[in-house]
């Protein structure tokens, strides 16, 4: 057998003004077809671990380019079509395969294209012909419709957000093409349009946690291969946006499609209690204001790269200043110009500085304050899960007014408590820490906190829907219309 392997993935919030270009795939993943040189990151495990297994079946395992970048707004047309051409031009070159499996993350949309990881599958297809088989992998905040369902074989969605099953999603996807080459199965694809948008955790309480059992527990039984809920991306205007639940079968395109409809309706039926729930600004700080034995925790989320925003807002700061609050710590905060600065001077130097709101017209304004600098390191980086590691460039941490930030010369989240441990910031002791996070690190944090909230910060990514200028989004969709599937009784 012979099994082609490429990545192209990022996240496109369409109403973010910074553009996602070739730089920023460069600096976070580009591997010209030796993905296996590379540490394990959640960017490159799913591929390397189909280069691992095919290898180990005796396969011919030939890669494409791998290239990720982290959400920002619309990408560059040119450099899409550039990736684009490199990864149909790398299969060319592979010559005769059998399959192929495909890492993206779907929402990635450039100037001229709402939906590239349909274009890029339609025009493989069209390129290998109808016999290679395609299996992809998407995280759960992507688009999905007919065209790349109908382009592929078999699709293999994410289950949890936060995202921790990528490598064993990725593994589920193999063992199904495996099966299919081996002629065992014959996949065939349901698509149901849930009629809904937002942010559904699957680890809080809540019912999105008998959900995603549910659909572990009908896999690999009366011909049900897969199911996934592709959760969509709100922060996108396109029409292929929204929830859409995907069913994969062995050689019955009519159970996939009811299997698509039933979890796709019992789905819908827990929107309104799965649907993650946000704090006010001002409520959060009034709590912030509150001595509690553990901090409390709270995610700016509005201005998270995760989600496409810039990650330098200063509203925050701003705010536990003018309300007295000294105790604090936030981070990280994006601005390579102060990194720069504080290493300029050094450990120790106390300096005027101009901190974040630098950015996007939604960064608002920066923060001028007196700044001690605390710490420093190049090359920083953070854990994840196992032995993957997160690189965040170099970081500065100063003290301002009390406050302890840290700064980072790339963008990024907090993906584990290393951020603070590696980096010579006390979490326990702080009366309220703030983070560039939406939810992914709820679950870190349940021991160590007094309470968290998901706050409705200004910025980018404002989650109240309601307020955001969709235009192409379709309609009606839940929570813009009140019950697009009528089924609310
Ligand atoms: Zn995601």
């Amino acid at each position: 057998m012979r099994l082609f392997i490429a990545t192209l993935g990022t996240e496109t919030n369409t109403f973010a003004s910074i553009p996602t270009g070739l730089a920023d795939f460069t600096s976070q993943l580009w591997s010209e077809g030796c993905i296996e040189t590379l540490p394990p990151s959640p960017w490159t495990v799913p591929c390397q671990r189909w280069l691992t297994n095919g290898r180990a079946e005796g396969w011919d395992v030939v890669q494409g380019l791998h290239a990720f970048a982290a959400p920002a707004g619309t990408t560059i047309g040119a450099d899409y079509e550039f990736m684009r051409d490199r990864i149909l031009a790398d299969l060319k070159a592979a010559g005769k395969v059998d399959a192929i499996l495909l890492y993206m993350h779907g929402a990635m949309v450039a100037n001229g294209y709402d939906d590239c990881e349909g274009d890029l599958v339609v025009r493989i297809r069209r390129q290998v012909g109808p016999q290679v088989k395609i299996g992809i992998e998407l995280d759960l905040h992507g688009h999905i419709d007919e065209s790349l369902v109908g382009a592929s074989d078999i699709i293999v969605i994410y289950k949890t957000y936060p995202h921790i099953d990528h490598d064993e999603r990725a593994e589920d996807l193999f063992q199904l093409m495996k099966r299919t080459l081996a002629g065992e199965i014959e996949p065939k694809m349901g698509l149901f349009d849930c009629r809904a948008m937002g942010l559904f955790p699957t680890t809080m309480d809540g019912p999105m946690i008998a959900f995603t059992a549910a659909m572990f527990a009908c896999e690999g039984r009366d011909g049900v291969l897969s199911l996934s809920l592709n959760h969509g991306f709100p922060w996108a205007d396109v029409p292929l946006a929204g929830a859409k639940m995907l069913a994969v079968t062995d050689g019955d395109k009519a159970l996939a499609d009811r299997m698509a409809r039933e979890f796709g309706e019992r789905f819908y039926r827990i929107r309104k209690e799965a649907t993650l729930p946000f704090t006010s600004f001002e409520e959060a700080l009034a709590e912030a204001r509150i001595k509690g034995d553990k901090p409390l925790l709270i995610a700016d989320t509005a201005d998270q790269t995760g989600s496409g925003a810039p990650g330098d807002t200063t509203y925050v700061l701003r705010a536990f200043v003018d309300a007295g609050i000294r105790n604090a710590a936030i981070a990280p905060l994006w601005d390579p110009l102060a990194v720069a600065i504080c290493f300029q001077v050094g450990v120790g130097a106390k300096l005027r500085l101009r901190i974040g709101g630098k950015f996007e017209p939604y960064s608002g304004p920066p923060f001028d304050g007196v700044a001690e600098v605390l710490f420093l390191k190049r090359d920083a980086w953070q854990h994840h899960i196992g032995d993957e590691k997160i690189g965040i460039g170099d970081v500065a941490v100063i003290r301002v007014e009390g406050i302890e930030i840290l700064l980072t010369t790339q963008r990024t989240n907090l993906y584990s408590l290393s951020l603070f441990s590696l980096h010579g910031i006390s979490f326990d002791d702080k009366q309220v820490v703030s983070i560039k996070n939406l939810y992914k690190h709820k679950d870190l944090f349940i021991e160590n906190t007094r309470k968290q909230l998901f706050v409705a910060t200004p910025g980018t990514s404002n989650p109240d829907w309601a307020a955001l200028p969709f235009e192409r989004l379709p309609r009606p969709i839940w929570p813009l219309d009140a019950d697009p599937l009528g089924l609310d009784g």
